[in-house]
């Protein structure tokens, strides 16, 4: 069994989140042979080496989880994409590039963040391709911590992130976007986050039935996509009794 979550915007002024986090990883996790977590696992990270002392438990919670047996497999978000192989070495898991194409139980599944569909915010782009540019990241990460908060800061006030992000304030995906990048990787479903808008989409590539899985973001609820030999079940949990089936709102 493998299982899938992302945009956790983990937080230490989230402390239910994170005790759900926790929960999970001590829990359900333990029993997945693979864990995929697909971006905005942290609120906002200003690169490995300025650790606060709650990523560090966050880290540790992971090897763990490692150690016992599960791969898990981490990619970028656009809130810490400054996460970069020492955490992950630390962790015990494994960097994914966006996107990447996975075997699940022999069928290619192509895996996203979700930010780059999200063509139709221009402004938006144009600041990925700079922040994603490979000498930008070097510049970054070797920019003195203070200026690092302050630049992280500033982004996340231009992002309107004093509050938490709700569906309605990120832009969704181009819908010409999920055909055209799903057929250049030859696959029939992808996962991806970032919207914050969970849902299963059926749709119709070519000649051939496909599907986009959207995973949910963790606020007042968790959300996980589990993945078998019977298929892939996505599903929302209360945080405190995980095992509480809730109306699940992609059905
Ligand atoms: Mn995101």
């Amino acid at each position: 069994m493998i299982l899938l979550i992302s945009d956790l915007h983990l937080e230490e002024e989230r402390p239910d989140i994170t005790r759900a986090f926790l929960d999970f990883l001590s829990g359900r996790a333990r029993s997945a042979q693979a864990l995929y977590i697909l971006g905005d696992f942290f609120e906002a990270w200003i690169g490995d080496d300025a650790m606060t002392p709650y990523q560090r438990s966050i880290c540790e919670a992971l090897r763990e989880l490692s150690d016992s047996g599960t791969h898990v497999f981490l990619m970028h978000g656009n809130r810490d994409f400054l996460l970069g192989q020492a955490f992950c070495k630390a962790a015990g898991c494994t960097l994914l590039k966006d996107p990447s194409v996975v075997d699940f139980y022999g069928e290619p599944v192509l895996l996203m963040h979700g930010d780059s569909l999200c063509t139709r915010d221009e402004a938006y782009m144009r600041l990925r391709r700079y922040l994603r540019n490979p000498v930008t990241l070097w510049i970054l990460r070797h920019l003195p911590l203070r200026t690092r908060h302050t630049l992280a800061r500033k982004l996340r006030s231009e992002s309107r992130a004093q509050t938490r992000m709700k569906a309605n304030d990120i832009v969704d995906v181009t819908p010409e976007e999920v055909p055209r990048i799903m057929e250049h990787f030859g696959v029939k479903t992808l996962i991806h986050g970032h919207t914050h808008r969970p849902a299963i989409h059926k749709l119709q590539i070519g000649e051939h039935a496909a599907k986009r899985i959207v995973l949910g973001d963790w606020d007042k609820q968790g959300w996980a996509l589990q993945v078998d030999e019977q298929g892939m079940q996505l599903a929302a949990f209360d945080f405190v009794n995980p095992q509480l089936a809730l109306p699940n709102a992609t059905q």
